[in-house]
């Protein structure tokens, strides 16, 4: 499987630069998870290919570029571009985003060839299929309701947390699993910062630490994402102090294989 998290912000010569501000992962080219630089980093081939996003949350550093990806293939999209969320999430971005006031509310909406956005709900806690992945998603711990991922290919698994605080469903859903090759999980404040991590349900390195021993799977890449830009170097050095094997930190813009 291949995994790319898209930049979202780029340096004077149009090269993607570390920071990351917003959240999107490009499965195979194909499936997305999350939104927020969709409209913004895709390459003309990929946006061609993109029909499937799992949602994990209405936060908007996740969403914030969705309705401006599907305005952009509005005319020309021969098939809807499918949201997939669980049913509470669907209801936020109905209310707060696709209302008519923030924008239009695309799930209502046709071009000549049909809908062009469609919502897919999805269930916690049980396997379902998008395109040719297997995926199951369990509620975490955030500040809305926001659910992790365990996407497979059938021959490799990756991980990804979404945004979240400590959390046992999440740990218990990757151990069930017969293995694992990646985890992306979020690193959101340093260690300094641990009340306002605790209030706005983010991890720290240390948060992350303790919550990494609920993990049984041994041999897997951890790859932080999520890192405030911010306080990028403080975490990255934070991170590295744990000493936890094959933890690094997940650069925007590279294309990863399991
Ligand atoms: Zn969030
Ligand atoms: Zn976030």
């Amino acid at each position: 499987m291949r995994v790319q998290l898209l930049p979202s912000t780029f340096d004077s010569q149009g090269q993607a630069t570390s920071d990351q501000r917003l959240t999107c992962f490009l499965i195979d080219e194909c499936v997305a998870v999350d939104a927020g630089s969709i409209a913004l980093a895709l390459t003309p081939e990929q946006r061609e290919q993109v029909r499937d996003i799992i949602v994990t949350h209405p936060h908007m550093d996740h969403i914030a570029s969705l309705p401006i990806f599907i305005d952009d293939l509005f005319e020309t999209l021969t098939s809807p571009v499918r949201v997939y969320a669980t049913p509470e999430v669907i209801d936020l971005l109905e209310r707060d985003i696709f209302n008519w006031n923030v924008y239009p509310r695309f799930s209502e909406l046709k071009n000549e060839h049909g809908p062009v956005m469609e919502y897919v709900p999805i269930p916690t806690g049980k396997e379902f299929r998008i395109a040719h992945l297997t995926v199951t998603a369990v509620a975490v711990n955030h500040i809305v309701p926001t659910v992790g991922l365990l996407v497979s290919d059938g021959k490799s698994t990756v991980a990804f947390s979404s945004d979240t605080a400590e959390t046992d469903e999440f740990w218990n859903l990757i151990n069930r699993a017969p293995g694992i090759d990646a985890l992306l999980v979020e690193t959101s404040f340093p260690d300094s910062m641990a009340k306002l991590a605790e209030v706005s349900r983010h991890f720290t390195p240390a948060s992350l630490q303790r919550d990494l021993r609920k993990l049984n799977h041994n041999g897997l890449d951890i790859l932080a994402v999520h890192i405030k830009p911010a306080y990028r170097k403080l975490v990255i050095e934070e991170l590295q102090a744990l000493n936890v094997p094959r933890l690094g930190v997940m650069e925007p813009g590279k294309t990863y294989s399991w």
